[in-house]
């Protein structure tokens, strides 16, 4: 390193090269880093190699200076500059470092878990962080054998899971957990905060939306319809919306979990309190055999949460 040093020096001299270009390729031929990498290529590079490549160690002495001060101003943040020998040039390539390979999981993972209307934390809920008292045990065994037999066999049919309890035990923390654990199966989830979207649809009528609205969520990979029963629904929601998605979804097999403040039988009786009387009976009763179907009751109980 010291010959190459002073070889390149007396080439810079002999062009008459001025002071500050020549103080600036003293400190570049002095880094650490292009040392080694000089020395452990001196077979391959000739004084003519490295002075050609002078631009590219440069990048890399300026770049590498950047990367250790997490300077923002770096060419490519989260990518680390190395020197690599490209036949008898030098180059600098931008290896990823390990944080951003995470912060890049994490984003694609958080990204097939489509959440509508949901608090933003449900993102953050994994099962991991679940507390394991006992009025969850079940829902959380539930949970796993869900997504071990839904991932060994992801084209058969497998009944989801249908969480009761009180308000604030943790129902739709729950169902964030297993979206989670599935988005890192690499599968996909929507959740839906069903009230809400039921105003949306209704909404969705006067711009032709209820089309495009609908089927994205009829057609979801994984669907988890947050609080159904959690506010009154008309006779339109439930037969045109809740009925339509659940037909689809059962005909296509295709898993649905739900939340609610109520079990089953009582979101039957509810179902059919609209003005119709008999008819009514009926149809929540055809609403309620796809909700059996496509799920299993299970009960949660635990403290209310939202009062901690
Ligand atoms: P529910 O849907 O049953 O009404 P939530 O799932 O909304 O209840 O939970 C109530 C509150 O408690 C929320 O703010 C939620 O983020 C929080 N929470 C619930 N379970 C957990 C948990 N295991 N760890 C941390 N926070 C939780
Ligand atoms: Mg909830």
């Amino acid at each position: 390193m010291e010959d190459v040093g002073k070889e390149l020096n007396r080439i810079i001299m002999s062009r008459g090269v001025d002071g500050r270009y020549r103080q600036m390729m003293e400190e570049i031929l002095d880094h650490p880093d292009v040392r080694q990498f000089i020395e452990k290529h001196k077979d391959k590079l000739s004084q003519e190699d490295i002075e050609k490549s002078f631009a590219k160690l440069y990048e890399f002495v300026q770049e590498k200076k950047k990367y250790l001060a997490s300077d923002p101003t770096m060419i490519a943040p989260g990518y680390e500059p190395q020197l690599s020998l490209n036949f008898h040039f030098v180059d600098v390539i931008y290896v990823p470092t390990d944080e951003l390979l995470r912060m890049k999981r994490d984003v694609e993972i958080r990204s097939r878990i489509n959440a509508l209307n949901m608090p933003k934390d449900i993102r953050n809920a994994s099962i991991s962080t679940v507390d394991w008292t006992e009025g969850k045990n079940d829902a959380i065994d539930a949970i796993m054998k869900f997504i071990k037999e839904y991932t060994q066999r992801p084209k058969d049919f497998h009944k989801a899971l249908y969480l009761v309890g009180t308000f604030g035990v943790g129902k739709t923390y729950l169902l964030g957990a297993a979206a989670h654990e599935l988005a890192l199966r690499g599968f996909e989830t929507t959740l839906v905060h069903f009230p809400t979207f039921a105003g949306e649809m209704k909404q969705a009528i006067s711009n032709d939306q209820v089309g495009p609205k609908l089927n994205s969520v009829k057609k979801a990979q994984i669907l988890m319809i947050d609080d159904i029963g959690a506010e009154s629904m008309s006779e339109w929601i439930r037969d045109e919306v809740l009925g339509v998605i659940l037909q689809h979804r059962m005909q296509e097999q295709l898993p649905t979990f739900f939340s609610s403040n109520t079990n089953m039988d009582d979101l039957e009786s509810y179902l059919s309190l609209t003005k119709n009387g008999n008819e009514d009976v009926l149809k929540a009763k055809r609403i309620m055999e796809r909700v059996r179907y496509l799920s299993k009751e299970i009960t949660v109980t635990g403290e209310n949460r939202r009062n901690g």
